[in-house]
């Protein structure tokens, strides 16, 4: 699609120097972006409507830079001060001026997104491209809600974003060559390898991925499985996978698991991703997983 956009290194705002880095969303992959970027040493303005999630995430940052290395076997470079010096904590979304790349990571809800893009395109210097960081929610949706649809793109970051080499990359309706080229140099500078996918809700990973979490808290809620720890022990021990499906959930975020399906389900209008009742139970409950201390399993020393 020609949009009368003209790509140079000028407008990448490349010329000798690192792309501002915005990121969108203080939450769980929000803060994993932020660090990953900034342990690299780009500049990051990371904006979230709330104080409290981006105190939280200013602290997660400063304890997972001494436990994270930047990809497998590499040691990080920074000390958690100098990491999160690079960052500017903000509820402003106009300190996104001056961003070259923005990475939306807020909550996974139709409308929250489709609300904060026509923001996002008004605030954002019209060379900047925006990445969408969502489990399932369509790219070209979000795209056709800004005056630059070419230059949005998915960039479904896998979490710990810090620790995962591999970044799942959409590409839109309207997505134009140069902005998936932008977008997996932009990766490729930061350590991350990129596969492009085309536009489908859920895309490649999590089509299959809610899928499976969602069936494993099936069987723990019909009692075929005794246990959450039965169910991911027989995923780790007989398949060798690292982690089984009920700590995957965990880790994920329960809320966000129930978000996913329920955006799958509503797309697909395909009865497989109806979320199971358990899931919804411990949603409505504030057992989120990880992030708020209890899932599946408990996490004492959860921030
Ligand atoms: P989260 O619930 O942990 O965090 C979402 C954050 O967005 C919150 O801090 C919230 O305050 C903020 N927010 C909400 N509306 C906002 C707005 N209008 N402006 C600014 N901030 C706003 O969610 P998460 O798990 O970090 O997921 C974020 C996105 O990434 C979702 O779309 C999710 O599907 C996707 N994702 C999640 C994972 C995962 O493992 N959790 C992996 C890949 C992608």
């Amino acid at each position: 699609m020609n949009t009368g956009y003209e790509y140079t290194r000028e407008t990448e705002g490349e010329a000798g120097m690192m792309q501002n880095i915005g990121v969108v969303g203080a939450g769980t992959m929000g803060t994993g972006v932020a660090h990953l970027f900034a342990a690299r040493g780009y500049p990051v303005v990371m904006v979230d409507s709330s104080e409290a999630a981006l105190a939280r995430s200013r602290e997660l940052i400063e304890r997972n830079v001494t436990l994270y290395p930047l990809v497998d076997g590499e040691q990080p470079r920074l000390d958690a001060r100098e990491v999160t010096r690079r960052i500017v904590f903000s509820t402003n979304l106009r300190e996104l001026k001056d961003s070259d790349f923005v990475v939306e990571n807020v909550t996974e809800k139709r409308e929250i997104k489709e609300a904060l893009y026509p923001q996002l395109d008004s605030v954002c210097p019209p060379h900047c491209v925006f990445g969408v960081n969502t489990s399932a929610i369509s790219i070209t949706r979000l795209a056709a809600r800004t005056a630059r649809a070419d230059r949005v793109i998915g960039t479904h970051f896998m979490n710990p974003a810090p620790l995962k080499p591999l970044v799942e990359v959409i590409r839109g309706t309207h997505t134009s060559p140069e902005t998936v080229d932008r977008t997996r140099a932009l990766l490729d500078g930061v350590g991350r390898d990129s596969i492009v996918v085309n536009d489908a809700a859920g895309f490649v990973t999590n089509r299959v991925m809610m899928l499976t979490v969602n069936e494993a808290m099936f069987l723990l809620h019909e009692g075929v499985a005794d246990s959450a720890a039965d169910v991911d022990r027989l995923f780790r021990d007989c398949f060798g996978h690292r982690m089984g499906p009920l700590e995957t959930a965990d880790l994920i975020g329960l809320d966000t698991v129930l978000l996913s399906l329920e955006v799958i389900y509503d797309s697909l209008r395909d009865s497989k991703y109806r979320p199971c009742p358990l899931l919804a139970r411990m949603v409505d409950a504030g057992w989120h997983g990880v992030k708020s201390g209890r899932g599946f399993y408990e996490y004492p020393d959860a921030v």
